[in-house]
């Protein structure tokens, strides 16, 4: 009873408050002079049948969102961002002669690996830690982050796909993340993990592979988490592989491995050597079946 007076009693005091979090303004652009355009495309006219995409290659925040209010060491954790995998997608895009397409912005600004509509998209918490730039977004806040940083990063993938798709190849989207080395006090035993969810003939293919030439490594298969998992649903892969019948690979690399470029581009070459003969595999560039 107490509670419910005190709660009575506070609502008048925070009334102001919250009408002026409604009609806070957007800022008229989001970033500036000097920042980066929100995806940059390398070898954007490479040959090779493939698409490879770094959805949180970045932990950089636009100025006008003021570092979303975390500290430095704050946006260097993982929960900004997956550290190693824009030198992971730079080094693939090199050596297979294939495009890689790089977001310049963290995750917390907003999530390009959900769906537009996802109630992750821009979270307030991440592992614990309070985002107060996250908190309160008025509607023209969240529509400005997909204007001009979600849409353009969809938009140019879809457009990779599309050089292939319109000549009636089906390219194999390759989708690089990292994942951190310990989460909620478990330590992650694998080194690389490799995700699917209705492409497992290729996933299979690959951790087979990856046994093969490196019998040391400690790979997780769905792991370190499924991608079968309701939460991750509509992601990349869904809306831009799944959902066209186009084959995909999705390939999570610990961050502790893969922390320097050195270290990055050695991961990144034993990945390279179990994926080339999958992609020496003229069946795979056909668009697969939908299941009803
Ligand atoms: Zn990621």
């Amino acid at each position: 009873m107490k509670k419910t007076a005190a709660k009575k009693k506070s609502a008048p005091r925070n009334a102001p408050a919250r009408v002026k979090t409604i009609v806070k303004l957007a800022p008229k652009k989001l970033m500036g002079a000097g920042e980066p355009p929100a995806v940059r495309v390398e070898n954007g006219r490479g040959r090779a049948k493939c698409v490879i995409v770094c959805d949180h290659a970045a932990n950089r925040v636009p100025r006008t969102l003021k570092d979303l209010g975390l500290s430095k060491a704050q946006l260097q954790q993982h929960i900004a961002w997956d550290p190693g995998t824009e030198d992971i997608g730079r080094y693939l895009s090199k050596a297979l002669g294939a495009t890689v397409v790089l977001a310049s912005y963290s995750r917390l600004v907003v999530d390009l690996n959900r769906g537009h509509d996802h109630p992750e998209l821009m979270r307030d918490t991440s592992d614990h830690v309070h985002i107060p730039g996250n908190v309160g977004l008025t509607a023209a806040q969240k529509k400005q982050r997909l204007d001009e940083l979600f849409w353009p990063y969809h938009n140019e993938i879809d457009r990779q796909l599309k050089r292939f798709t319109s000549k009636g190849v089906a390219p194999v989207l390759i989708s690089v993340h990292s994942f951190t080395p310990q989460m909620d006090g478990f330590r992650r035993p694998w080194h690389i993990g490799v995700l699917w969810n209705r492409e497992e003939k290729i996933a299979r293919a690959l951790v087979k592979n990856l046994r093969r030439n490196s019998p040391d490594l400690v790979i997780g298969e769905n792991e370190p988490y499924s991608l079968k998992a309701a939460n991750f649903l509509k992601n990349t892969i869904s809306t831009h592989a799944e959902s066209k019948g186009l084959p995909y690979i999705i390939l999570e690399f610990r961050q502790d491995l893969v922390n320097t470029k050195k270290k990055a581009e050695k991961w990144a070459e034993i990945f390279l050597e179990s994926l080339r003969p999958i992609l020496a595999d003229k069946q795979l560039y056909t668009l697969r079946r939908r299941k009803a």
